[in-house]
């Protein structure tokens, strides 16, 4: 995919913009006052933006809120506060009806290319549902339409009549991305979609996805928890864990110096094919779980499994800067990022057990 900079564009060139993004979920809790309630803080003050014709990475671990971020932006979730601004025209609380022809521009291929298509519905009539929905072909303009698209994602159009069933699970995702394709959105938000398929058809997916963005003019928002298939299709990746961004940066930048100890992390983990450099390398193994998302913990939510957690960073929230020398649009929310050659895994964090917040209010051991 195209790696041109993205850095000093004029505004125009962004096709969406993320302003301090809020989702919560309200839960059942086992609060005594009638009427309270608990809250999955899935996603939490989140700003980003997505440039026309690139592709954003998205990555973190499951549960870290990139799916409801997406289905935020996609307008299936109501948010709970911030703003989306599509295209120059702000989105985030648009009727249902004046939503609906945006609905042509911001499409979602998801990980379950099964579970995503109905398995008693033909082929052609699921490619087709699109246009069905908006009222715009019908009978044989339709069909040959569904064909057309069959044809650009390598699909054979004489499969009109099949059922998804009858297809491997590479060419089931090659129906979602057709389906995706029908109206030539100008977004497409990828929700982990190799994740289910072998590695071989990840690829043959990912260079069709290429191909598109190339001859189409895409842009894609791409989500994953695979840091390799991210770094191999984006142009800029954002990291997320417990709702919150905690790095941002063009791809070969965020590879080459990671900043946040989480990212740290998590790149430590992608195999290498050197066997040589990957024998040097060493894993870092993160302490404990992932914190609840209903009460996250106080100042960085990360500290009570980072490495180099120290008091600050239990009462200190940091912001996403850049560290001193970095590019400018290479940031990371940490107060003492990693420096050039720094092996995390030989750190300690300086704060005692009994003072790491694992969630609001519930101090470890405590
Ligand atoms: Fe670790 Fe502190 Fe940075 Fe958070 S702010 S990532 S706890 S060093």
């Amino acid at each position: 995919m195209s790696m041109e900079t993205t850095t000093n564009r004029a505004d125009g060139d962004v096709l969406l913009r993320v302003e301090n993004l809020v989702k919560h979920f309200p839960v059942k809790s086992g609060k005594l006052v009638p009427g309270e309630r608990d809250y999955v803080h899935a996603v939490e003050d989140v700003s980003l933006e997505v440039r026309r014709g690139e592709t954003l990475g998205l990555v973190g671990e499951t549960g870290c809120g990139k799916s409801t971020l997406a289905r935020c932006v996609a307008r299936l979730y109501p948010v709970t506060g911030g703003k989306i601004t599509f295209d120059g025209q702000d989105i985030t609380n648009l009727s249902p009806r004046r939503m609906r022809p945006l609905r042509r521009e911001i499409q979602m291929i998801f990980q379950d290319p099964y579970g995503s298509l109905n398995p008693r519905r033909r082929v052609g009539s699921i490619i087709g549902d699109p246009f069905s929905i908006h009222r715009t072909a019908r009978g044989e303009d339709r069909k040959k339409q569904v064909q057309h698209l069959m044809e650009l994602v390598g699909l054979n159009p004489e499969h009109y009549n099949r059922f998804p069933a009858e297809f491997s699970g590479g060419q089931r995702q090659r129906i979602g991305v057709a389906r995706a394709l029908a109206f030539r959105p100008k977004l497409i938000i990828c929700d982990e979609p190799v994740s289910a398929l072998d590695v071989s058809i990840q690829a043959q997916i990912l260079n069709l996805l290429s191909d598109l963005q190339r001859d189409l003019g895409l842009t894609y928002v791409f989500i994953a928890h695979d840091l390799s298939v991210v770094r191999h299709v984006s142009n800029r990746v954002a990291v997320m864990y417990l709702g919150k961004i905690v790095e941002e940066s063009p791809v070969d930048g965020m590879w080459a110096h990671p900043r946040h100890p989480y990212t740290d992390a998590l790149l430590s983990a992608v195999p290498l094919p050197d066997p040589d450099h990957a024998q040097q390398r060493e894993r870092i193994i993160l302490a404990g779980d992932v914190p609840s998302p209903i009460h996250p913990p106080t100042g960085c939510r990360f500290h009570p499994r980072c490495p180099k957690a120290r008091p600050t960073c239990v009462s200190t929230e940091p912001e996403l800067t850049p560290r001193l020398g970095d590019e400018s649009d290479h940031v990371a929310a940490c107060h003492f990022p990693v420096e050039d050659g720094e092996d995390i895994s030989l750190s300690k964090p300086s704060i005692a057990e009994d003072q790491r917040v694992i969630e609001s209010g519930l101090i470890a051991g405590a």
